[in-house]
């Protein structure tokens, strides 16, 4: 049967090469790196965090609706269940955690199990393996790919072609985001890369909080100080040397690199779940009611320790200031600390420190019944090179993962 090429051998590009060669076609798969799957193996911090628990519209509701409605018919084609399955017949065994997120049974490099088991599918149905060279362009006729312009310069040939080269971030893993550069020179509309998942970097950042974190609160983003409030993601937040990590910084950065790019933009870290106006009278009420009790233990309930002393001195009080001598406009301050901590002007998010890269082919480009991108008949597209990006929890190698399914299901007949 026809030779259909798969470019990028990722999460994606392997799956969509397994399923074609399964279906009876003669498969190419090319990756420019020397190995396959380099990102897939850092994944999970080496742990491979595959998929996440839950039936198909579970799992989708996880994404914005426009990319939840496109992914429906390739987490239908390839679920959660039968993406554990497929690992499970290949010798990897999966588990849950608590939070829903499906792992490979804990040993050191599971991460390299998952992509040892994704290249033994390969192999098993003789899919042809083209390491170490990348693709520099396209090579089009009419409205068809007739070939993949390759940097040693030859070109490769083929009837169809599945694009699988991933996002921008982690460059280093061979995701430059070139190809969609390439998508746009042919007419494609595209929406250009956005960090996501990513630490944010501060403007003012805190190196002397370096490693401590603020615990179930909400990261709050506003349209520059004392600005309207934008959007926020609860979570955990962990103070770094150049800015913010931890679960609510990287599910809020997206959004803040947007909004950095519209006009002024603002964080602050709400611990308390108050307002500044309920704690103002708790401190009121403090004063009479505990009449020893220190601004710093007070402080304490809602901060860690560490800052609470930073935040104290610079508040110009005394490290054991009772909150009965605290005047008006002090305890006020305190007050809208404690419900708001200030985290001031994030700055660029870092597209090349993201889990994922947003933006990709537009959706509307693709059809997502099959992959095949509109009016190009023997295109399809699959991964996060579509404009596609989910949560952490395993969201986005299930994305891959289904992609790649559907993209690599040629039906005879078409391509
Ligand atoms: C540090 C980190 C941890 C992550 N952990 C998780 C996790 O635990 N769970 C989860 O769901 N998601 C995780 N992700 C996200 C997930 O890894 C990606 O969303 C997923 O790998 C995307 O799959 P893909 O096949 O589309 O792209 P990739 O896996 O990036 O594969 C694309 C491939 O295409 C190749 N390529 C690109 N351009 C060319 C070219 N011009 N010529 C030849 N080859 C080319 C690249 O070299 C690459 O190998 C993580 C990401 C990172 C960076």
């Amino acid at each position: 049967m026809a030779r259909v090429l798969v470019l990028g051998g990722g999460a994606a590009g392997l799956v969509a090469a397994w399923r074609a060669a399964s279906l009876g076609y003669r498969v190419v798969l090319v990756e420019g790196n020397t190995r396959l799957g380099l990102k897939l193996r850092i994944s999970g911090g080496g742990k491979c965090n595959l998929t996440h628990e839950g039936s198909p519209v579970e799992l989708l509701s996880a994404f914005a609706k426009v990319q939840a409605r496109f992914l429906r018919p390739a987490v239908h084609a390839f679920p959660p269940e039968a993406v554990r399955a497929f690992f499970r017949d290949r010798g990897v065994e999966t588990y849950v955690r608590e939070n829903g997120r499906v792992f490979p049974l804990d040993r050191p490099e599971s991460a390299a199990e998952v992509l040892r088991a994704l290249e033994r599918a390969v192999r098993e149905v003789g899919v042809e393996i083209r390491v170490g060279v990348r693709a520099e362009g396209l090579v089009s006729e009419g409205q068809g790919l007739s070939a993949l312009r390759m940097e040693d310069g030859r070109r490769l040939e083929a009837e169809a072609f599945i694009l699988a080269t991933g996002g921008a971030s982690y460059p280093q893993t061979g995701t430059r985001g070139e190809v969609l550069d390439w998508l746009k020179g042919l007419g494609l509309p595209v929406h250009p890369w956005v960090p996501a998942l990513a630490p944010i970097p501060l403007v003012r950042p805190r190196p002397a909080w370096e490693g401590v974190a603020l615990r179930g609160g909400t990261l709050v983003l506003r349209a520059g100080a004392g600005g309207r409030h934008l959007d926020a993601r609860p979570g955990d937040l962990l103070f770094t040397r150049t800015g913010l990590s931890g679960p609510a910084a990287l599910a809020l950065s997206q959004l803040v690199e947007r909004s950095r790019r519209e006009g002024p933009a603002w964080l602050a870290y709400q611990p308390a779940g108050t307002d500044p106006e309920t704690l103002d009278a708790a401190l009121v009420e403090l004063a009479h009611r505990e009449p020893r009790l220190g601004v710093r233990t007070w402080l304490h309930r809602f901060l860690p320790e560490r800052l609470c002393e930073a935040l104290i001195r610079e508040q110009g009080l005394a490290s054991d200031q009772r909150v009965q001598g605290l005047e008006r406009a002090q305890r006020r301050a305190l007050a809208a600390l404690a419900a708001a901590l200030p985290l001031g002007e994030p700055g660029p998010v870092d597209l090349a420190k993201g889990e994922v890269a947003a933006g990709g082919l537009a959706l509307g480009a693709v059809d997502p019944r099959t992959l095949q991108v509109r009016g190009w008949t023997n295109l399809r597209v699959c991964g996060e090179l579509l404009d596609v990006d989910g949560p952490v929890g395993g969201y986005n190698l299930q994305a891959a993962f289904s992609t790649g399914f559907l993209a690599g299901s040629i039906s005879p007949g078409s391509s």
